[in-house]
């Protein structure tokens, strides 16, 4: 069974009605049977689609930016306090390369830039797998 939101054009109620199929209500329109509940005229079509409105904060920036990040984050180890060994030592081929994140400090983090290692701040602060749970 599908609804459809009916417009009278007589009288431009909107109403709704059941059928089996859209088929069905082409079949029931043209044969005339499918008729305005308010004034029985037989003039109907489907009513314009109301617009839907998003959900409650799906627009949320905060939201959409934790989104994200955490698709960002998907194919990456968390290393928590060793981020800063973990990515000099992938800079140095010390060991395998992979996207990985953990906490740094500030000092840590600049002295890494200057080190040429390429990492960038998270814009959200990620909570340790450990703490999840
Ligand atoms: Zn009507």
């Amino acid at each position: 069974m599908i609804v459809f939101d009916l417009q009278c054009r007589d009288g431009g109620e909107i109403f709704e009605a059941w059928f089996r199929s859209s088929t069905e209500y082409e079949e029931q329109r043209a044969a005339g049977i499918v008729q305005c509940p308010f004034c029985q005229s037989a003039n109907v079509e489907k009513a314009p689609m109301a617009p839907r409105l998003p959900r409650k904060g799906s627009d949320n920036p905060l939201a959409r930016l934790a989104a994200l990040q955490s698709e960002m984050l998907k194919g990456s180890r968390w290393v928590g306090d060793r981020f800063a060994e973990t990515a000099r030592a992938m800079h140095a081929g010390e060991m395998e390369r992979e996207q990985v994140h953990g906490n740094a400090t500030l000092e840590q983090a600049k002295s890494l830039v200057d080190e040429g290692v390429p990492v960038a701040p998270l814009p959200l602060p990620v909570r340790p797998p450990s703490q999840i749970n």
